[in-house]
């Protein structure tokens, strides 16, 4: 199985379009301890040839330049058989729209992540101009299901994991909380290889420990450090648990986990821009890489 992490960062991006923080403002000042990152998706493969996007940012359009591997090979087409949605944040799945001009798509989500977008989203209808534009396959918690694209089987099942989240912001009030909202995606291949894909988690759960335990490669939530991250610098009153983010830092923190899980590769992604281990020499980035745990980079290729 091949993974590619198309972008690294959480919503927004980074440099962020109106955040002047010292690691947006450094990036662009061209500070040789940072690099810009787009907002994270991934892409993963069995042959290399028929390619599933794992969430969809709204940076898609250039993660998709940037890797030939998702070029079309012919007047109209496109590698990607097929979409996997973890949850319906704005940064998860805008892409999709970005995703129009009549391809057909195969679309995985869970219902409360398919209703956000079909019922209270007009875009939506833009993927669904005819019948066949847009195929919905239903993800349900706990089971594995064939990923098949539009170019047929892949040779990869998808098990999807209900992880600890938050109905997206845009849909409180209009959605009630589901156990699917945030979903962890654990990609497995043939030959028993496994990805566990979560790229936002408030929590380790015993399902989640348990996949992530078995997994080749974790990919995992890296968007805060400290929990006051961002209600430190005054730009929020919201802590990364109150974002339904688990901080990586301190005795309660995301890092502790990861440390003692075997996988051969924990990378962290959906990183924001705030976080002090963007930032090369830091020490709470040297604090990972002595856990055994690697900060992604846009473009990390993984073969699993
Ligand atoms: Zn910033």
């Amino acid at each position: 199985m091949y993974l590619r992490l198309l972008g690294s960062a959480a919503g927004g991006g980074s440099p962020q379009w109106n955040c002047g923080c010292a690691n947006c403002a450094g990036i662009r000042a061209g500070d040789a301890a940072l690099e810009a990152r787009t907002q994270a998706s991934a892409a993963v493969s069995a042959d290399g040839r028929q390619w599933f996007l794992l969430n969809v940012s709204p940076d898609v359009r250039a993660q998709i330049e940037a890797f030939p591997a998702l070029h079309p090979r012919r007047l109209r087409d496109t590698p990607i058989g097929g979409i996997v949605l973890s949850n319906g944040d704005v940064d998860a799945c805008l892409g999709l729209f970005i995703l129009r001009e009549d391809q057909p798509l195969v679309l995985y989500a869970s219902e409360a992540v398919e209703r956000g977008l079909r019922e209270h989203n007009a875009l939506t209808r833009t993927l669904e101009r005819r019948p066949g534009q847009l195929t919905w396959s239903r993800l349900r918690a706990g089971e594995a299901v064939p990923l098949v694209g539009a170019a047929g089987p892949s040779g990869l099942t998808l098990e999807a994991v209900p992880v600890p989240g938050t109905v997206p912001l845009h849909l409180k009030g209009l959605a009630a909380p589901s156990a699917e909202d945030n979903l962890a995606l654990v990609v497995r291949d043939a030959r028993g290889r496994s990805l566990v894909y979560a790229p936002t988690a408030a929590a380790a759960t015993p399902l989640l420990d348990e996949r992530a335990r078995a997994a080749d490669v974790l990919v995992f939530d890296g968007t805060f450090f400290r929990d006051d991250e961002l209600t430190s610098l005054g730009l929020t009153t919201r802590s990364a648990r109150d974002m339904a983010h688990w901080p990586l830092g301190g005795p309660e923190g995301s890092l502790r986990w990861l440390a003692q899980l075997p996988c051969r590769r924990k990378i962290l992604t959906h990183i924001n821009n705030s976080n002090p281990i963007l930032r090369g020499g830091a020490p709470e980035r040297d604090e990972v890489i002595a856990a055994g745990v690697e900060v992604a980079r846009d473009g990390l290729e993984v073969e699993i």
